[in-house]
């Protein structure tokens, strides 16, 4: 078989590109090593810069979104027991972010992409690129014990961070950056109506806590714990308890609490991976970087990824120039270390760290003050929060 692009990953990264280029007649497989199932069920990412949702209307997968997601004009950050409100709006001269879960982003792009007759193989196992730092590249992976091959211009690599394409890069080719943050985030979801109908991003003594929502009847909360905490240890009850305690007495007096349907534990980490192109092989999304999820950035600069490779590819098809994929790398990198440094920013405001000391502990609380304090630092904020231009 031979297409133009092969991109390896049915993400959000792999399927918004994939339908990016389809619409532009450009031919793509996808292969992903998971089921279509396992990739519906997994629970992520939930709030949606402008520049995201306007790359899922670009890419026809808008109408859900719009007539679902529930856009937000602000959110909270609670501290010393009250609700410091950011005006988004406001702030950033007009923009809102979008909540809409990544899952249902993912299930319109599938669905987009069948109704298309687009291929993708599911359950594709030891998928590898080849030669792409020649002319010719190919693609491999094997299907019920049979090995086969595409051939292709480009090699997509949107296939994670445990995925494959990164790992084919030789060492000395590539750059890493990481930074492993000493506690995680104990997550569930409950179809009971949000506590308020913005985020509650709370800095308490007892640890950082996040009240989210899906939608006006499902509630996403999170709530810091040690890496070494165990989810069998943590009844639903134990946590709406450590939930409550960590928000401002009127939140925690509202708030409605039922039995969970999903509850993890996902550790923090910031990694970066430089260049984000060999050849003719492209690293996209968290495939090349990884953020913490405090101020919401994973998926956003996945799709920030797609834009522009996105706009380099096209201007290779049907302008035959390079320019775009020659610039792909520099002009994602520069954004992702913004992202990166707003996310570890953020984390760090946000999270008690057992060896911060007092004196830490004070600058912290003076960050917060200012922050709520001066139009200059919250504007930074909601500038930030909103996303960056691409
Ligand atoms: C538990 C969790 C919670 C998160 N919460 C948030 C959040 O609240 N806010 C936020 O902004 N971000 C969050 N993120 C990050 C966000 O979900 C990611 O940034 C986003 O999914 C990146 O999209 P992607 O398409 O680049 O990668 P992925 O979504 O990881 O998709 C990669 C795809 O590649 C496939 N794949 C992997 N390896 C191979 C292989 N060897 N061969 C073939 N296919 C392969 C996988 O099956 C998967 O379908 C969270 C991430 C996790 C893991």
């Amino acid at each position: 078989m031979r297409v133009q692009v092969v991109i390896i990953g049915s993400g959000p990264s792999g399927l918004l590109l994939g339908q990016l280029l389809g619409n532009a007649g450009i031919e793509t497989v996808i292969l992903d090593r998971s089921s279509r199932e396992h990739i519906l069920s997994r629970v992520r990412a939930g709030v949606l810069e402008e520049g995201t949702a306007q790359l899922a209307d670009k890419a026809g997968v808008g109408a859900r979104m719009v007539a679902e997601g529930l856009p937000h004009d602000g959110f909270s950050l609670a501290f010393d027991g009250r609700d410091h409100r950011i005006n988004l709006f406001d702030l950033t001269g007009g923009k809102r972010v979008l909540v809409y879960g990544q899952t249902e982003l993912t299930r319109d792009l599938i669905e987009r992409r069948q109704a298309d007759g687009r291929l993708t193989i599911y359950e594709a196992a030891n998928v590898t690129p080849h030669d792409f730092d020649g002319q010719t590249p190919f693609v491999t992976y094997e299907t019920d014990g049979a090995t086969h091959r595409i051939d292709c211009d480009f090699i997509a690599g949107c296939d994670g961070f445990h995925g494959a394409s990164r790992k084919a890069v030789p060492e000395k080719a590539i750059r890493t950056f990481e930074k492993v943050y000493p506690f995680g985030w104990l997550g569930i979801l409950a179809d009971v109506p949000p506590v308020s109908d913005e985020l509650i991003y709370a800095n308490h003594p007892r640890g950082f806590a996040l009240c989210s929502m899906r939608s006006h009847t499902r509630s996403r909360y999170y709530i810091q714990c040690a890496l070494e905490e165990k989810i069998e240890d943590w009844s639903d009850d134990r946590f709406w308890d450590e939930l409550r305690r960590r928000l401002p007495a009127h939140h925690a007096e509202a708030m409605v609490t039922g039995p969970s349907f999903e509850k993890s534990i996902a550790p923090l980490r910031s990694f970066v991976a430089e260049p984000m192109r060999f050849g003719r092989l492209l690293l996209v999304g968290d495939a090349a970087h990884i953020v913490p999820p405090t101020g919401a950035k994973g998926l956003n600069l996945a799709a920030s990824d797609v834009h522009y490779l996105f706009s380099g590819l096209l201007e290779h098809y049907q302008e035959r120039s390079n320019a775009g994929l020659d610039a792909y790398s520099a002009r994602a990198v520069a954004r992702v270390w913004k992202a990166v440094r707003f996310s570890w920013w953020m984390t760090t405001m946000m999270h008690r760290f057992a060896d911060t000391g007092e004196f830490g502990q004070r600058i912290q609380e003076a960050e917060l003050d200012y922050l709520v304090q001066s139009p200059a630092a919250s504007a930074a904020l909601a500038e930030n929060y909103v996303g960056l231009p691409y």
